[in-house]
């Protein structure tokens, strides 16, 4: 699937969390018979209900999903500190809603500075699965990661094995829509669940669509499974009432991913208040550019070996480098490629240090087709991500304007710097195009 594509789908997922909460806001602790008696069948974006939201205004649900997507995006990285932070500066800005659980998870962490609540018999309801939607755009194409990240947000406030398998199964089941599973495979991924945890069965359904984790699945599985586009299904959930603003953003979340952007009815997407749509729509699309999917299916071209293998064949080698300098003027090459290329060349770490004393820690050429690329500031620092993003713009121009046409870089910050590679890979995306070579180095 191309990226343009996939973009769209991501917007749909996102964007059906607002339509759902917005929607749902209306008719949130209504009972069915009363939604009934005073709507007939509520369809209509039209604000109200207890909070009294202006028609088109998001609650929570929203809220917090896109106080992850910021958190993410501001890094371009999972960082779970950093969420933690947006939910406390939320409560601070008080909400026009804020579930009891999550007002104590976020109290925890404000107090105790813990990213973890510790188990608890009443963390069964549905407030961290209500926020799924931007951990399952960024983890697309990994279900480990998805797996990692949707228990580490969930915990920040709900630590229950309900919640935990709800949020993993909803993340699942997203991921696989998303890339085109059919009813018949989300069906059996919710029978995974059932076969889990009987509690949450959902044929015979009872109408039970309250905040407790297990009635809102059921809500959301019975009506998804039980209708036949966008619009049928978050009209019978909502009109279940209970907790309905959370039941229809996850149905939205569900159903924005299985039937595509086109679904989405015009007259609610026109209703919802324009700047949460606008930030949603370009949050989602950056969530998916940094998904390992789309880094999966990238032009990237990678190899594994020893360097200087390449290196004789005619390549210019990149060799990853710190920006320290020792009393004498050397570069610190202790590690990895730049050990191997100062043991090559003798001269190198005083050329380097040379360079980096004078104008800093970057990109030189060295020659000898050898040129620095900076990960990280010290040996015994962690390698730096903009520094990294810093060090392709560099090399990509030095490239360039040198006319090279084979240039090898080794997985920056991969080795002994310890990143992940799925982490650092979507970061080199923009910049390397096919004149470039990424090893995977022995360094041994
Ligand atoms: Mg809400």
């Amino acid at each position: 699937m191309v990226g343009d594509e996939l973009s769209k789908k991501a917007q749909a997922v996102f964007l059906g969390v607002a339509i759902g909460d917005a929607l749902g806001a209306t008719t949130e602790f209504m009972t069915s018979h009363e939604i009934k008696a005073k709507y007939k069948v509520h369809k209509k974006i039209r604000g109200g209900g207890w909070l009294g939201v202006k028609p088109g205004q998001v609650t929570d649900d929203t809220e917090m999903s896109l106080a992850i997507a910021q958190a993410i995006l501001a890094e371009e990285k999972w960082n779970l500190g950093a969420i933690a932070d947006n939910f406390l500066t939320w409560m601070r800005n008080k909400p026009i809603d804020i579930g009891a659980t999550v007002r104590k998870g976020i109290t925890n962490y404000r107090l105790k500075g813990e990213l973890e609540v510790p188990v608890n018999h009443w963390d069964a309801g549905n407030g961290a699965l209500m926020r799924m939607a931007p951990v399952a755009l960024f983890t697309l194409g990994d279900d480990h990661l998805l797996k990692r990240y949707s228990l580490e947000q969930a915990r920040l406030t709900h630590n229950h094995p309900l919640s935990d398998a709800a949020c993993i199964c909803i993340g699942q089941m997203v991921h696989a829509a998303l890339l085109g599973a059919d009813r018949f495979q989300l069906h059996a991924m919710a029978r995974e669940l059932i076969a889990e945890h009987k509690t949450f069965r959902f044929n015979n359904y009872k109408g039970l669509a309250s905040g407790y984790v297990v009635d809102t699945m059921q809500t959301v599985l019975h009506y998804f499974f039980t209708t036949a586009s966008f619009e049928e299904c978050l009209i019978g959930v909502v009109n279940q009432g209970g907790d309905a603003d959370t039941t229809g953003a996850i149905a939205g979340m569900l159903c924005g991913a299985f039937y595509g952007p086109e679904s989405l009815p015009k007259q609610w997407l026109n209703k919802l208040d324009k700047q949460v749509k606008n930030e949603i729509e370009v949050s989602s699309s950056k969530l998916i550019q940094l998904s390992p999917w789309i880094a999966k299916d990238s032009h990237i071209q990678e190899i594994s070996g020893n360097l200087w293998d390449y290196y004789d064949q005619g390549y210019v080698v990149a060799i990853t480098t710190n920006g320290k300098v020792s009393k004498a003027g050397r570069n610190v090459m202790v590690r990895g490629t730049a050990k191997q290329a100062a043991e090559k060349f003798p001269a190198l770490a005083e050329a380097l240090g040379t360079q980096i004393s004078n104008s800093g820690n970057h990109v030189y050429d060295l020659g000898n087709r050898v040129v620095s690329f900076p990960v990280e500031h010290s040996p015994w620092e962690v390698p730096d991500l903009h520094l990294i993003v810093q060090s392709c713009r560099e090399l990509r121009r030095l490239t360039d304007n040198n006319n090279w046409q084979k240039v090898i870089v080794p997985r920056p910050g991969c080795g002994g710097g310890g990143l992940s590679w799925r982490e650092v890979k979507p970061l080199l995306e923009p910049h390397f195009d096919e004149r470039f070579l990424i090893i995977n180095a022995v360094t041994r």
